[in-house]
């Protein structure tokens, strides 16, 4: 394993605890980072007050992605749907705990973008929604 990868992201990657998808929900979004393969689908339950009661992820890829979309999921139960529109890219960095290049950058940023074009309703996840 390269060295790149600590601990916390190794586990999250093996062992998730959001891992799957949710029927019914509120909100569901996918996309997929071509440059590295990977592919994520968040699912959200939101209540009539907006938050967030449960959230799930699915997809594949590289750790990094599956590990980012572990970590932000276990961020975002139980908040409001307005604290995610303020969530951005240091914010995934600082779950992860490692300062990431441009290429893992990608791999990382893949599931706030999604959830992010989900909690807008957009009709696709754009680069711009997680620059911040
Ligand atoms: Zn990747």
């Amino acid at each position: 394993m390269d060295d790149l990868y600590r601990e916390v992201i190794i586990e999250h990657y093996k062992n998730p605890t959001y891992r799957g998808q949710l029927n019914p929900h509120d909100i569901s979004f996918a996309d997929n980072n071509p440059l590295c393969g990977d592919h994520i689908q968040i699912d959200l339950r939101v209540d009539a007050e907006g938050t967030v009661t449960d959230a799930r992820f699915d997809g594949h890829g590289c750790a990094i992605s599956q590990a980012s979309a572990d970590l932000l999921i276990e961020a975002i139960v139980g908040k409001p749907l307005e604290s995610i529109k303020r969530l951005g890219k240091q914010d995934v960095l600082d779950l992860l705990g490692i300062d990431l290049g441009p290429v893992r950058l990608k791999c990382a940023l893949l599931s706030l973008k999604v959830l992010k074009a989900g909690v807008y309703g957009l009709g696709e996840a754009s680069d711009e929604l997680v620059e911040e």
